[in-house]
C-alpha cells in the first residue's frame, strides 16, 4: 500500500506544496513545530533515509538546501535547522525548520496551529522564492 507521502505526492491527499522535481516533493508539515516546517521527500518509496542510494541521498540533500534558502528568506529566524526522525511516517523524509535558538528543533515543544489560510499564505511565500 502506498505511504502517506506518495499518496500526497500523487495529489490524492491534499498538501500545502513547496516545490517539486522529477525525484523530490517539498510541503508543509500538517502539525509544524514553526512556521515555515517542510518536509522534503523521495518519490522514490523508501522507508529509511539511510537506505537510499548515495547519488539519491546526496541530490535529496542539495533539493533540501534550496527549499531551506527559500524558507530562510520568508520567515524570521537564524537558520534552518535539518532534522531526520522517520518513526511515524515510513517514508524518508527531512525536516526543515525555521530556528531562533537550540531548543526550537526539540520534539517535546507545542507545536503551531494554523489556520487554513496562514498554512496557504506561508506556503504561497516559500514557494515563490524556490530558485
Ligand atoms: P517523523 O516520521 O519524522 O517522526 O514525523 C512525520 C512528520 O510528518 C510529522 O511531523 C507529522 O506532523 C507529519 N505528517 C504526518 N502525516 C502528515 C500528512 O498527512 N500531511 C502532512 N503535511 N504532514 C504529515
Amino acid at each position: 500500500m502506498a505511504t502517506i507521502f506518495s499518496r500526497i505526492i500523487a495529489g490524492e491527499i491534499p498538501s500545502y506544496k513547496i516545490a517539486e522535481s522529477d525525484k523530490f516533493f517539498a510541503f508543509l508539515d500538517i502539525n509544524p513545530m514553526a512556521k515555515g516546517h517542510t518536509l522534503v521527500v523521495p518519490k522514490q518509496e523508501t522507508d529509511y533515509i539511510f537506505d537510499l542510494d548515495d547519488d539519491l541521498l546526496a541530490e535529496m540533500t542539495v533539493f533540501a538546501k534550496k527549499v531551506a534558502a527559500a524558507i530562510k528568506l520568508t520567515i524570521p529566524c537564524n537558520r534552518v535547522g535539518m532534522m531526520v526522525i522517520g518513526l511515524e511516517v515510513p517514508h524518508a523524509h527531512i525536516h526543515l525548520i525555521p530556528i531562533i535558538k537550540e531548543g526550537d528543533m526539540s520534539l517535546a515543544n507545542p507545536r503551531v496551529k494554523l489556520s487554513k489560510e496562514e498554512f496557504e499564505e506561508i506556503a504561497e511565500k516559500i514557494r515563490d522564492k524556490v530558485e
